[in-house]
């Protein structure tokens, strides 16, 4: 087995599909750079509206009071049902804002969490010192799973040859998986995530699919890899029915309950945690810094800035012109970018000529590729679930 940390995330704008031209909401800043928008009679885009729809719905759109009734009723459960256990919840811990939040809020609430850490080889150092404090501060005992660099290294190298833009969900797939393995073995029933509406309402689809679909990692692996994965956290489609219906592990995204401002988050942790700050969102690893900054403005042509900005923007955290001004700053520090190139090659065995090919490989989706969500009998279930809702 793999021990662990968390950490979390297409289409070339002309690359793939219908060419569109470039048009920019008025409310938020996303733009055509995502394939599926598409704009009302005002120029607002369909992320806004649906953004905003989340927000609305409990618990986010509960009143403040309202709110905390419901946490705290949810907080009693946990508490009285493992009384007497060692641990009454899981928390994964990347050493991220959201993460360590979670980690200072639920030893607020006087839980008892298991913390539970994927190492896929590409902390920073600053999310390492990170957790060592946390740890420290807030007594909380840790599971490191180090990935079998290898087989984890061959896995990203499988989806840079692939060609979409989800090269990170092998990590996202690996750690979701990790948190319910260490659920389901210590018999918990809630983890307590980072997942937070207010700065995630906006992701398109065409720039992240996949993270819950063992079916496509598995298959873009072997289909590029050739490299078996044997120890790598996973969960089939069968098996996170099963936790969820039949172990009945629930997933609880605890900021949503509490107002969550990042960068209240940040100031409080600093002040309490001495945890310090990495840049970017999910900067806390070098891969996701490399991936995000740099490989999916260049190769897909587009900059993840736009949704997480945008998200921010409708839970009324930034103004559209803050969000405007920091656009125009590059994605990734232009003086690094040669270095890091270099790094990131070295890192994963290949040549500077390899990671060229890559660049200028043609961007492929999701949708290129075997998957559950193309499978038959993950269609029908999905006919059924939309059947039920429409009675
Ligand atoms: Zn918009």
């Amino acid at each position: 087995m793999f021990f662990v940390s968390v950490n979390y995330p297409n289409r070339i704008i002309g690359g793939v599909g219908v060419m569109k031209s470039y048009n920019i909401c008025k409310r938020c800043v996303m733009d055509t750079t995502d394939p599926d928008i598409f704009f009302d009679e005002s120029g607002i885009c369909n992320h806004c509206k649906e953004a905003e729809e989340r927000l609305r719905k409990p618990p986010l759109g509960l009143s403040a009071g309202q709110k905390a009734e419901a946490l705290q009723s949810i907080i009693r459960k946990i508490k009285e049902r493992n009384r007497n256990k060692k641990y009454d919840c899981v928390i994964g811990l990347s050493g991220g804002v959201d993460s360590t939040f979670v980690a200072y809020k639920v030893i607020g609430l006087g839980l008892k969490p298991l913390a539970v850490h994927l190492d896929n080889g590409w902390n920073s150092e600053i999310a390492e010192d990170n957790i060592k404090n946390i740890l420290e501060k807030l007594e909380i005992d840790l599971v490191t799973q180090i990935a079998d660099w290898e087989e984890f290294k061959n896995l990203e190298i499988a989806f840079l040859k692939a060609s979409t833009p989800d090269l990170e969900i092998s990590s996202d797939h690996a750690i979701v998986s990790l948190l319910y393995y260490y659920a389901a073995k210590e018999n918990l029933k809630y983890i307590i995530n980072g997942v937070n509406t207010n700065s995630e309402s906006i992701l398109p689809s065409a720039w992240s699919r996949g993270h819950n679909d063992w079916r496509y990692i598995r298959l873009i692996n072997k289909k590029f890899s050739g490299y078996t994965l044997k120890t790598i956290p996973h969960r089939s489609f069968l098996k996170s029915k099963y936790d969820k219906y039949i172990k009945k592990i629930e997933w609880l995204s605890i900021l949503d309950y509490l107002d969550y401002n990042k960068f209240e988050a940040k100031k409080i942790i600093q002040k309490e945690l001495n945890w310090k700050d990495y840049g970017g969102k999910h900067y806390e690893s070098i891969i996701t810094k490399f991936w995000q900054g740099y490989i999916l403005p260049t190769k897909f042509g587009f900059d993840k800035r736009r949704a997480h900005l945008s998200s921010l923007i409708v839970a009324g955290q930034i103004s559209r012109e803050q969000a405007l001004e920091e656009l125009k700053l590059p994605a990734y520090p232009p003086e690094d970018i040669e270095k890091d190139i270099k790094f990131f090659c070295e890192k994963l065995g290949i040549s500077l000529e390899e990671f060229e090919i890559i660049m200028k490989t043609p961007a492929k989706t999701f949708w290129d590729y075997p998957s559950y969500e193309k499978s038959w009998y993950y269609k029908v279930l999905k006919a059924m679930r939309n059947t039920k809702k429409a009675f």
